[in-house]
């Protein structure tokens, strides 16, 4: 993808625009300085291309949307999938003297006009809304009454049918883009494969964004896989790694089910832990986040529901039940730990069973030919009465989900089959569509099936490889690190599986098993010492490893061999 629409700065102009940058740093977000992903982002953003930003969570993608919103004139519109995470970025920057407001479902009626009141007096530097929102045909006039500078798609990756978190009410979003007449985009994502980079683009209708990939790689993240042989042995070793971490982890689940027995056995084993998943009741959910949150539980035992948005920089372990359907959604929940930077445990338990799980939860319901033609009949008689919008449409054929029934407009509108004007309006296309012009169109979303089925075999094969964790990971989502050979921590770089050998042997000579060797035992109470970490007490030992109290007060824990009698 190439540049373009670029502002050519002289480098006096330059330099002063990075004098402003630098001086908003110090003055209101007090950041000493930005690093270097987030300088490329902003430049571009500033210098008017549409950007496409991959930096791993923690790396401050905020700031690269926040100081271009200062910047820019206009409105700068975030468009985000969460509600919580909207509110925590607006208490944040309402507290930085940032000028903020959200449109969103959690306001009353007065706030919103309060807010809506904002957006029209362009008091606001910066507007949150949900995508549901930005396609909602009153906002998206009340934006239009105003210069929008800057679009920001956080969580770009849902737009994508390839993603693995894929949302169908991002795909109303570019049309609404469109509708505010074109303003520059910044669709900001922690990872997206090469497929997932050209769909974002593509959903969004900027072919020619500028990609800018600050790469996935963080070194402080340890990542292990462990076998189990059954759902006994995958509880009783998730126990015992739960118990022989530091700090506070999380523990996700495939399913609810598993979520609520994990939460059991760890609640049996004393520890302090806490549960989260879909079908708690939103409060019950809303509280447990918040004593994890706070620190006053140590343990979220989670399936996926929990996740976006969720911002504990000390997490030190992310230990995973079963097998996630792909790696990127695997990659995203355990890199939840050590956003401070520091070194967290990333632990992926496998039991062969699991592939059959996901598989399981592959077989959804994908638009069938006979959806979409039931889909249009409805709007071509929606529109003998007028121009219908998606609510409209919704409300008219009632039983099918909302999230199907947006698949299938949006494919009826690749197909041409019907169009939809700046007000969001739907209108039936000029040709009458013949039988096959639903098959074609069903058929395009087959296609993911068989790519969703392709994600999980390279999931499947990162849990069996004996290669470094983190050159399977960078490898899937074509990442090049600069003289990156293996990370030197994971599983198979400190314990590189043994090859057997093969040779023929004569009868006549002694088959040798080679000696396997015990790893370092430490008993608690030993004095030991770690590189790095200076001398210690030994506080408890399982598995390989060990749990270690330091004079300052910390308690860390390191495998064995890391670990020397002091
Ligand atoms: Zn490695």
């Amino acid at each position: 993808m190439t540049t373009h629409n670029r502002t050519l700065l002289n480098n006096g102009a330059r330099a002063a625009r990075r004098n402003k940058i630098t001086k908003l740093l110090h003055t209101v977000f007090g950041v000493d300085r930005l690093r270097d992903g987030q300088r490329q982002v902003i430049d571009s953003v500033l210098d008017g291309n549409d950007t496409l930003a991959i930096m791993p969570t923690g790396s401050g993608k905020s700031l690269c949307y926040q100081i271009p919103a200062r910047l820019l004139e206009g409105t700068t519109v975030v468009v985000s999938p969460l509600i919580s995470l909207m509110k925590d970025q607006l208490e944040k920057l309402t507290a930085l003297g940032v000028r903020a407001a959200q449109v969103n479902s959690s306001l009353n009626r007065e706030e919103e006009e309060a807010a809506l009141e904002g957006i029209r007096s362009t008091t606001h530097e910066i507007v949150f809304c949900t995508p549901e929102r930005l396609s909602n045909p009153d906002f998206l006039a009340v934006l239009k009454g105003v210069k929008i500078g800057l679009v920001v798609v956080d969580e770009a990756h849902c737009i994508s049918q390839w993603g693995h978190d894929f949302r169908p009410a991002y795909l109303e979003m570019a049309a609404a883009i469109d509708a505010l007449g074109k303003p520059p985009v910044l669709a900001l994502t922690a990872t997206a494969t090469d497929d997932v980079v050209a769909d974002i683009a593509k959903q969004l209708g900027r072919s020619r964004m500028e990609v800018i990939n600050t790469g996935i790689y963080r070194p402080n993240l340890h990542y292990r896989v462990q076998q189990v042989t059954n759902n006994d042995e995958r509880y009783q070793q998730a126990r015992e790694l739960v118990q022989a971490s530091a700090g506070v982890g999380i523990v996700y689940a495939a399913t609810v089910k598993a979520a609520e027995e994990m939460q059991q056995v760890l609640q049996e084993a004393g520890e302090s832990v806490t549960l989260y998943h879909g079908k708690l009741p939103a409060a019950e959910r809303k509280a447990n986040q918040d004593m994890f949150m706070s620190g006053e539980r140590r343990v979220m035992v989670a399936t996926n529901a929990f996740g976006m948005g969720i911002d504990k920089p000390d997490t030190r372990f992310v230990i995973h039940l079963q097998l996630p359907a792909n790696l990127e959604a695997y990659y995203q929940e355990s890199g939840r730990a050590g956003r401070d930077g520091q070194d967290a445990a990333c632990t992926l338990l496998y039991f062969q069973d699991d592939k059959r799980v996901q598989q399981f939860f592959l077989v959804k319901h994908y638009p069938s030919a006979n959806d979409l033609k039931m889909i249009y009949e409805i709007v071509r008689k929606l529109c003998e009465e007028g121009k219908p919008t998606g609510d409209v449409i919704d409300q008219a054929i009632g039983d099918l989900p909302t999230a199907k029934l947006k698949v299938c407009l949006k494919l009826l509108k690749d197909g041409k089959l019907l169009r939809q004007n700046r007000k969001l309006e739907y209108l039936v296309g000029a040709a009458e569509p013949s039988a096959a012009a639903f098959e074609e169109l069903a058929a395009i979303y087959a296609g993911k099936q068989e790519r969703d089925r392709e994600a999980l075999e390279q999931m499947v094969s990162y849990a069996v490889s004996g290669f470094c964790r983190w050159k399977v990971l960078l490898d899937y989502f074509n990442d090049e690190v600069e003289g990156f050979e293996k990370c030197c921590r994971c599983d198979n770089c400190r314990n590189p599986p043994q090859v057997a050998e093969i040779e023929i042997r004569d009868d006549e000579f002694e088959r040798e098993e080679p000696a396997t060797e015990p790893g370092p035992q430490f008993t608690a109470g030993a004095r030991v010492r770690v590189p790095k970490f200076d001398e210690g007490t030994v506080v408890s030992m399982a598995a390989d490893q060990v749990t270690i109290d330091f004079p300052d007060g910390s308690r860390r824990t390191f495998l064995a061999d890391f670990v020397e009698p002091a």
